[in-house]
């Protein structure tokens, strides 16, 4: 599309992990410009191989990346070296992404110094207040070991934004931190991404942070999306029997409200020998024949585009495969 940043969305993106699984098979997703896209899983599904490919580091075994519109199988080492200054990445360790020998100022110097970008102390010392380390002069001459959990995140997330880029791939970056420390961390990737005009892909395994924060959710199961959908309506109308599971399993801290449990069982597949048809079948209480062969992605009517890959939304009898809104 025209505002789409990362398009995987023409080629479905195929990448292994090393070794022989099959981590992300037929991914389907496209990044828009200012907008925080999650993507929700438990771990195995694939989340962190997929975050790898779209930074680069694994070469996709099938489908294609496109970045602003171009194939990056197609970068010029320049663009390369230009792709690697616009996508920046937030780890999930704060404890362990910096380097504990580099002060903040350093560690905040160093990628302008990479990308060729102009350095002086005030670009630094704007970008420490910006993130919320003030006096921002105090902590230019601190070292990681000097630094709370959330602080070091701060600084992690300074040095992402420092080289002004289009996109921020979050990868679980308030797992490690206490609970009160997550919320000022995701109400700052929040005011961030609008105040810098950034796309971030927000990778996690929980939920409740990815509705938080992101506009739009994919859902993964076993290397595949399962289900693409504004937050919104993927959080009070979810489409497949996976998600649907997921929402029901976020706990509610109201002892008066009952909530049926969610009725899935058993372990996720196993990655190497991947379940023929639905990957989710054997967990699935409205498996049917059908679910045998593998569901297609199909476009759900709504406000808002949405897609889900499950036979119960596939019209069988329409010619094109055009898709029923309906509940099943
Ligand atoms: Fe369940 Fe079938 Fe849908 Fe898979 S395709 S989620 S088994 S209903």
């Amino acid at each position: 599309t025209s505002n789409g940043i990362f398009d995987a969305v023409r080629h479905r993106l195929t990448g292994s992990s090393p070794g022989s699984v099959r981590a992300v098979d037929g991914v389907n997703m496209e990044l828009r410009r200012n907008q925080v896209q999650g993507v929700i899983g438990e771990s195995g599904c694939g989340k962190t191989t997929l975050l790898r490919t779209l930074m680069g580091l694994y070469e996709p075994s099938g489908g294609e990346l496109y970045f602003h519109g171009e194939p990056v199988s197609e970068f010029s080492k320049s663009d390369w070296k230009d792709f690697r200054r616009q996508v920046q990445l937030v780890f999930q360790d704060p404890f362990n992404s910096l380097d504990p020998k580099f002060s903040v100022r350093r560690t905040l110097a160093e990628p302008l110094q990479i990308h060729g970008l102009d350095y002086d102390k005030e670009r630094i010392v704007e970008m420490l207040e910006s993130v919320g380390l003030t006096p921002a002069e105090k902590y230019l001459t601190r070292f990681p070991s000097q630094l709370s959990g959330g602080e070091k995140q701060r600084v992690s997330i300074a040095r992402a934004l420092i080289t002004e880029p289009d996109v921020i791939l979050a990868d679980e970056p308030a797992s490690m931190l206490d609970v009160s420390t997550q919320a000022e961390i995701l109400n700052l990737l929040n005011r961030l991404t609008d105040e810098f005009g950034v796309s971030m892909l927000y990778i996690s395994h929980d939920l409740s942070t990815v509705s938080y924060i992101c506009d739009r959710i994919n859902v993964m199961y076993l290397g595949r999306v399962v289900e693409e959908a504004p937050t919104k309506e993927l959080l009070t109308d979810p489409k497949h029997p996976y998600t649907d599971a997921l929402i029901r399993s976020i706990p509610i801290p109201d002892p008066h409200y009952v909530r049926e449990r969610p009725d899935i069982h058993g372990e996720p597949g196993d990655p190497i020998n991947m379940p023929t048809g639905c990957r989710f079948k054997n967990r699935c209480p409205k498996r049917m024949d059908i679910c045998d062969q593998k569901p297609l992605d199909v476009t759900v009517e709504g406000e808002e585009t949405r897609t889900v890959a499950c036979h119960l939304y596939y019209d069988h009898d329409a010619t094109d495969g055009r898709v029923q809104d309906h509940q099943p």
